[in-house]
């Protein structure tokens, strides 16, 4: 049988399902809460980043404008000295200078007098811009004082600051400028990053950084304007790289006195969440660990499934190419284990039915040849020897007979047997109602004995001369009449099956008709008194006869015989002791002639036999042995011996005779001449015999 799915080929096998679904259990969780801790912790990370930015944006730049602030209110106390007021360098100078040295935040100090003239300086190189005038400066001075931030060439910002020096008398006299250094901002950033990845920057109004906490720090421009009053706190891209940024004004804490300055902090996000995605990478390993682990694990309880199922499939392609005879064994102990048990059920279930189909099959096919066999049979003889051979061979009996019932005599005899001795065969003759036969016989049930020493029933039947061992008897039975029984045995007790005794039954019922049949075809070709063939038959098996002659080129001779004086014999002993002299004949002829001689009862009391492939000469010889064997015969009659003879004549196809007519006639006219010359003889025909007198003869003797 061809398979059309071999087991490796399905289009999903359920170990890739098993595989995807843990995989999907696993995965999704873990994904989904990995990404939603990740996304917790950046947000998390992400606000406490942008408050303590906050905090400390507002702190720097508190204390930046408090820096400023207090610079500023120096200064304006400086200017209300009288020192300075009187407006006389040489004590301005003094202390001017000493101002310098307690405060390094001024980088130099210097007196103007409303002439533009510069009166005292702490640094004599310094002078005016061309641009400056008194006046601006005034105006500054109540501005705010700041002026925009600068740098000097090496880079360090510094602003500067003017404050009006005035009297009571004259008003506005002077103005006091001073140049303050801002470097002390870098280092308050410097200081408060210390120890933090962040960023720290100062910007001026413009966007210029005023300060950085590290070198080549960089930020986006931010209009101190627009934060005035909110800080602002926002993630942000800086040549190519996001940035959690916080910006705090410094005029949120005086808008028209403060500078226009912003505190950046800001620190790259990749850093600031550093927590964050190192989480991530965990939660990804884990993912992947998971991944891998589920895997494995998917394929351990697959495989698990796999086996055992993979066994089943083995045991069931074993079925599936008609052998049954493989024995499926659960490979594991679940609900596969116990399909693979109900499987193997199942399996020998079928092989069971399997075998009883075979079985049934061999059982038709025995019966329909042996139906044909027995059926095209019609000799008795050759009949009951076909039968009783088929039924020993097909049930495998070591002993069978087969008995038929002789109406007449009351009593079963054995036809034909198997594995019986010959003294059991002649002696076996069984009445009706005598065991075993004759019980069957009268019951018409069959017998199954499976141990013939045990079983009661039987014993009842048959108390002496048990055998060890078990047999069948089956009563032929056609239509309603029982012809005989068929006997086997065997020296095993149950040995024969149920199956056997069907089989049995079966055969028997076969043989029945068969033997039937033959009985009745006997019957229309043979003489009820003498049992030997009728005139009909042996015309028609003369015409057979003679065409084989012709075909083969061989001869056939004929016997033809007539018992002396029977008229008389009939009128002096009665005509039953004439009936039994027929039969008598019948036998003696039968038992002088060949099996392939045909005998036949001619008519009355004349007989014939056929000897095929024999000329004139050789059939003498059988002949003269029907002669002396008949007369030799102790034919008694009341105890009283009678003599019995018979004359015969002898012709031969195609050696005398031409044809089937002139080959009785001339067998008849050798007869004729046996009689002529005293009886009890045979005579061989001769062309020189006249045959027209023997018809003459015929024609007289019917006349009257
Ligand atoms: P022959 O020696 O010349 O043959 O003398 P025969 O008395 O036998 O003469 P024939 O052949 O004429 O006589 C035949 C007799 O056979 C006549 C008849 O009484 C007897 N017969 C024929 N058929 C039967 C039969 O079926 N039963 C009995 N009992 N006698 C028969
Ligand atoms: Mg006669
Ligand atoms: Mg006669």
């Amino acid at each position: 049988m061809n398979s059309k799915a071999s087991p490796h080929r399905f289009r999903l096998g359920i170990r890739a399902k098993l595989i995807g679904t843990i995989l999907l259990l696993a995965l999704v969780p873990i994904s989904f809460l990995g990404w939603q801790a990740f996304t917790e912790q950046k947000r998390v990370i992400g606000e406490e980043v942008t408050r303590s930015h906050q905090e400390l944006s507002n702190m720097l730049a508190h204390g930046i404008y408090e820096n400023l602030e207090a610079t500023r209110r120096l200064m304006t106390s400086i200017t209300d000295l009288d020192t300075i007021k009187a407006l006389n360098p040489v004590a301005a100078e003094d202390f001017l200078k000493s101002l310098l040295k307690n405060y390094p935040i001024f980088k130099l100090v210097y007196l103007v007098d409303s002439s533009k003239k510069i009166l005292v300086t702490t640094d004599p190189n310094v002078t005016l811009p061309a641009d400056w005038s008194f006046t601006n400066a005034v105006k500054r001075s109540y501005q705010g004082s700041f002026s925009d931030v600068f740098k000097t060439p090496d880079g360090n910002p510094y602003m500067t600051l003017e404050s009006v020096v005035k009297s009571q008398e004259k008003g506005v006299i002077g103005v006091l400028a001073a140049e303050v250094d801002l470097l002390y901002i870098r280092e308050l950033l410097k200081d408060s990053l210390k120890r933090s990845k962040s960023q720290g920057l100062v910007l001026d109004e413009t966007g210029s950084i005023i300060a950085q906490s590290s070198k080549g720090a960089k930020t986006f421009r931010i209009a101190g304007a627009e934060i005035a009053d909110n800080d602002l706190t926002s993630v942000r891209d800086i040549a190519g790289e996001r940035y959690l940024i916080t910006a705090v004004s410094l005029k949120k804490f005086d808008f028209y006195q403060a500078p226009n300055w912003t505190i950046v902090l800001q620190i790259p996000e990749r850093q600031a969440l550093q927590a964050a995605f190192e989480l991530r990478q965990a939660v990804l390993s884990l993912v992947i660990a998971t991944a891998m682990f589920s895997v494995l694990l998917a394929f351990l309880i697959a495989n698990s499934f796999i086996s055992p199922l993979l066994n089943l499939i083995a045991g069931a392609r074993h079925i599936g190419s008609g052998d049954f005879s493989q024995e499926i064994q659960p490979s594991s102990n679940d609900e596969i284990g116990e399909l693979t048990t109900t499987f193997d059920e199942m399996r020998i279930n079928l092989k069971n039915t399997k075998a009883d189909l075979d079985y049934r099959i061999l059982q038709l096919s025995t019966l329909y040849e042996v139906g044909k066999a027995i059926s095209s049979v019609l000799d008795f003889t050759q009949l009951q020897h076909i039968i009783l051979d088929t039924v020993v061979r097909v049930i495998h009996a070591e002993k069978g007979s087969l008995m038929l019932l002789d109406d007449a005599e009351k009593q079963l005899t054995i036809g034909v047997a198997f594995g019986l001795s010959d003294d059991i065969k002649r002696d076996s003759k069984v009445g009706i109602g005598e065991p075993v036969a004759g019980w069957v016989t009268e019951s018409g049930q069959p017998l199954f004995v499976e141990d013939v020493e045990r079983d009661q029933a039987f014993l009842a039947i048959k108390k002496t001369n048990v055998i060890r061992g078990t047999l069948m008897c089956m009563p032929l039975r056609a239509k309603d009449k029982i012809l005989g029984v068929i006997n086997v045995s065997k020296s095993i007790p149950y040995s024969f099956s149920e199956r056997d005794f069907e089989l049995f039954r079966s055969l028997s019922n076969q043989a029945a008709i068969a033997i039937e049949n033959a009985r009745l075809y006997r019957y229309a070709v043979t003489d009820e008194l003498t049992r030997l063939y009728n005139h009909r038959y042996f015309q028609h098996r003369l015409d057979e006869e003679l065409q084989r002659a012709d075909r083969y080129d061989s001869k056939v001779s004929l016997i033809l015989l007539d018992i002396d004086h029977f008229k008389m014999f009939n009128d002096t002993y009665g005509h039953q002791e004439g009936d039994r002299v027929l039969k008598t004949v019948s036998r003696l002829i039968e038992k002088s002639v060949r099996e392939v001689d045909i005998a036949a009862r001619y008519g009355g009391e004349e007989f014939i036999v056929i000897c095929p492939e024999k000329d004139g000469e050789g059939a003498v010889v059988p002949a003269q042995r029907i002669r002396t064997t008949i007369e030799s015969f102790d034919f008694r009659i009341g105890g009283k011996h009678v003599p019995i003879t018979v004359s015969l004549g002898i012709s031969c196809y195609p050696e005398m005779a031409r044809n089937k007519f002139d080959l009785i006639l001339f067998a008849d006219t050798a007869l004729y001449y046996s009689k002529d010359a005293g009886r009890n003889s045979a005579t061989l025909y001769n062309p020189s015999m006249r045959t027209e007198e023997v018809l003459a003869k015929k024609g007289e003797k019917k006349a009257p």
